[in-house]
Order: structure tokens, then C-alpha cells, then sequence
């Protein structure tokens, strides 16, 4: 059974999609989508060697070779014009690396700017939502989950035809999230704002840090502003 949290990013998948999972390790997100019928077409990408021989491995295992294609490949390059991909999942990475693979998928002219986007970044989720911005995706829906005492957030875009503007509240908590504001979202800001704390106090001792001493006031703030604290 897949992890809550991969079984979450499956939840934004689309009936009937063509899928390319990015950074697929063992395939088990689009094995799994197959195996209920709920995707058409997948592919599964990896970078590394192992990974790449372990989604190949539980592909044939579960007799999937002719619905699910595994490549070797950098990011957005295992995306090929003729699998007519139609959502993209990349889970289970920082947002700055998402960030990258989305970049140079765009460079690449890997995006077809139909596809959706399912997106879950372990940390560096402001970074990921910048870009999404800068390349007029709006975020459509978001999800905070806690697993195992970790907690995960799913941010689900699609590219729109105007610009898109988010503040910088809704940049750095979500704007669904923060509309929100569950209780994992409280908890999550309630441990950050206690180690942007702890960053400030060092910080204090640091010689000019003057500038990064600001950008931590200024998170310290916003979080207090959005814990009513
Ligand atoms: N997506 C799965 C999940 O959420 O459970 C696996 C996450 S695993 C922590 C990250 C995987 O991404 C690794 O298998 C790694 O090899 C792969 N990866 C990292 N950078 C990548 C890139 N640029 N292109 C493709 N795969 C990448």
C-alpha cells in the first residue's frame, strides 16, 4: 500500500491521465494509480541507476511494461512529445530541486503548459511557489498532512493564461493553507517560528548578518501574524 502521503498526491491525479512521475524511485505512485485504474498511461522517470533498476524491476513484477514506461533520465527530460503527458507528479524532493527539474523542463520545452501539476516538496515550499508564479501556473489546491511525525505539504498548479500574484504571506504559507490554517499548519509554524527563534539568538552573536537578521525578523513576524500570537 502506498505511504498517506504518496496515496494524497495520487488524490490529485486526474481520472483517466497520463501521468509522468518524476523522481519515481520505485514506482510505486504510478504502479499503484494503474493498478485501480485510475491512470492511463504513466512514465517513470529516474536520474539514478538504482531507483531507475528498482520502478523497472516492480513495473514487470506487476506485468505493467506496455502502460508504464521507465527512463533513465534527468527530470522533465523522461518526458517524450508522443506520450502526450497530461499531469506531472514530482513528490518526496526539496522545493528548490523541484524548482530546478521545472526550470530546466521549461527550457527543455518538457511542459506542454496543458499539464497539471502535482507538487510535493519536503521543505523549500516558498521557493517552488515563486516559480509557479514567475511562470503563471496558479496553485489550484493545496494539502498539508503529517506522517510519522513529519509533515508534508501538496501544492497542485495549473498554467493560467493572465499572470499570477500572490503576496508574500501567500507565497511562504500558501494561500489555501493559510486560508485554512489547520492543525497541522499551526504545528508546522509553531516549530518554525521556534527555530527562526533560535536563529535569531545566534544570529545576535553573528558579525554582519545584518541583512539576514531582517529577512528572519520579518518570517518571525509573518508567522506571528498568522498564529494571532
Ligand atoms: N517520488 C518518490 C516519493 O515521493 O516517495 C521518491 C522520492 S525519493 C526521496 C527522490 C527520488 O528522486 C530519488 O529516487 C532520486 O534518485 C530522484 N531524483 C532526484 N533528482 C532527480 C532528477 N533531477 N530527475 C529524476 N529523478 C531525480
Amino acid at each position: 500500500d502506498l505511504s498517506q502521503r504518496l496515496a494524497a498526491v495520487g488524490e490529485f491525479v486526474p481520472e483517466s491521465a497520463r501521468l509522468a512521475d518524476i523522481g519515481s524511485d520505485h514506482a510505486y505512485l504510478p504502479v499503484a494509480l494503474m493498478l485501480k485504474g485510475k491512470i492511463k498511461y504513466a512514465v517513470a522517470g529516474e536520474v539514478v541507476q538504482g531507483p531507475y533498476e528498482s520502478a523497472r524491476k516492480q513495473v514487470q513484477k506487476d506485468g505493467l511494461e506496455d502502460r508504464i514506461t521507465v527512463r533513465l533520465a534527468n527530470g522533465l527530460d523522461a518526458i517524450q512529445p508522443q506520450d502526450a503527458i497530461t499531469a506531472v507528479t514530482i513528490a518526496g524532493m526539496g522545493g528548490s530541486l523541484i524548482r530546478e527539474i521545472l526550470e530546466a523542463g521549461k527550457l527543455h520545452q518538457r511542459l506542454s503548459g496543458q499539464e497539471r501539476l502535482i507538487l510535493q516538496p519536503n521543505i523549500g515550499e516558498r521557493t517552488l511557489r515563486s516559480w509557479l508564479q514567475e511562470n503563471q501556473y496558479k496553485i489550484q489546491s493545496e494539502k498539508i498532512l503529517e506522517e510519522n511525525k513529519k509533515i508534508y505539504e501538496i501544492i497542485v498548479a495549473e498554467k493560467e493564461q493572465k499572470p499570477v500574484t500572490y503576496n508574500e504571506m501567500e507565497l511562504m504559507f500558501g494561500p489555501f493553507l493559510l486560508e485554512e490554517k489547520s492543525e497541522i499548519f499551526k504545528s508546522k509554524w509553531t516549530r518554525e517560528l521556534q527555530q527562526r527563534k533560535a536563529i535569531r539568538e545566534q544570529l545576535k552573536q553573528a558579525a554582519n548578518q545584518e541583512a539576514r537578521q531582517k529577512q528572519i525578523e520579518q518570517e518571525i513576524q509573518m508567522i506571528e501574524e498568522v498564529l494571532e500570537i
